[in-house]
């Protein structure tokens, strides 16, 4: 029996990441760009903004008329953390499968994606990281945390990321958070009379972090990678993944999309779908 193609919407289609998704969709067996959804270059077809030639497919600026005209089974959005929300709750009520790379979704936003998408009876995915790399040293991060237990995190990215510090660094600390717990590990206690001469000098720490500080850095040059540090007596454990080029996350995003229609909730997390 031939493979059914997977029509896909692309929202942030002109973006960094969008463009990067374009070029894999057309790239992929059995999936075809369908909709292309961006504020810039709207009327540009979306495979010359992508570098690979016209597609026949051109970007436009309204997600709904897109998705109620071509009528997608995947959203493939990579925007920006304000929109994300908004735009897989418009995927959702057309019944259509969000697939999120964008970060900036809190735990009340995941909750309400997950409700949504159970009251339709469709699957919905979201990775904070799409790379089959950093999804290992999370799975590294936590197991080493239950014998090392003081670690810090640093996350290096290009300049113009907006959010910081980053969705991988969050899930990390909180992986390496939950197996500190089960193991009944706790890291040193911080010395009393610290000196932060400059506030943050010695990384954000909060509920959300689970306690571990991370360092974000921005700078021309990076793409996304972060170092995770343990400390022992006598000895340093660095856990380090580097995405050097945005085709690193594009295996990832296009195995979601190929499973997203089996789901009937929200799943978070590539390592479900390994
Ligand atoms: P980018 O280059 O700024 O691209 C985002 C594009 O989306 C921009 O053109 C933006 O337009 C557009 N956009 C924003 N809201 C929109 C909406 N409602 N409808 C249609 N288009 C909209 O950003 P990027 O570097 O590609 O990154 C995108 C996101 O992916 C970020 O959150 C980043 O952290 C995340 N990311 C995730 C992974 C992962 O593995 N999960 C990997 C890399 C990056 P405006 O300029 O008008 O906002």
């Amino acid at each position: 029996m031939a493979e059914e193609i997977i029509p896909v919407a692309v929202c942030g289609a002109a973006g960094r990441m969008g463009r990067e998704v374009v070029r894999a969709v057309t790239e992929a067996e059995g999936i075809q760009l369908a909709a292309a959804v961006d504020h810039h270059e709207i009327g540009r077809d979306a495979g010359e903004v992508a570098g690979v030639g016209s597609l026949g497919v051109a970007i436009e600026g309204d997600l709904e008329s897109a998705l109620e005209r071509v009528r997608p089974h995947v959203l493939v959005d990579f925007t920006v953390p304000a929109s994300v929300l908004g735009n897989a709750r418009t995927a959702l009520a057309h019944g259509v499968s969000p697939v999120i790379g964008t970060t900036g979704l809190t735990p009340s936003d995941l909750a309400e994606l997950d409700r949504l998408a159970k009251e339709k009876g469709v699957g919905a995915f979201v990775a904070p990281n799409f790379a089959i790399g950093a999804v290992l040293m999370m799975q590294f991060a936590a197991q080493a945390a239950r014998y090392l237990p003081d670690v810090e995190i640093i996350e290096l990215h290009h300049e113009k990321k907006l959010d910081s510090p980053s969705g991988t660094a969050l899930l990390t600390a909180q992986k390496i958070a939950q197996a500190r717990r089960e193991a009944q590990v706790a890291p040193q206690p911080t010395p009393s009379g610290l000196i932060e001469k400059a506030p943050g000098a010695r990384g954000a720490r909060s509920e959300a972090t689970g306690d571990i500080p991370i360092h974000s850095v921005r700078l021309p040059g990076f793409v996304a990678h972060q170092e995770v540090l343990f400390g022992g007596p006598g000895q340093i454990l660095t856990l380090r993944h580097d995405s050097t080029e945005r085709r690193s996350f594009m295996p990832g995003v296009l195995l979601a999309i190929r499973k997203v229609r089996s789901l009937s909730s929200l799943v978070v997390g590539l390592e479900h779908l390994l």
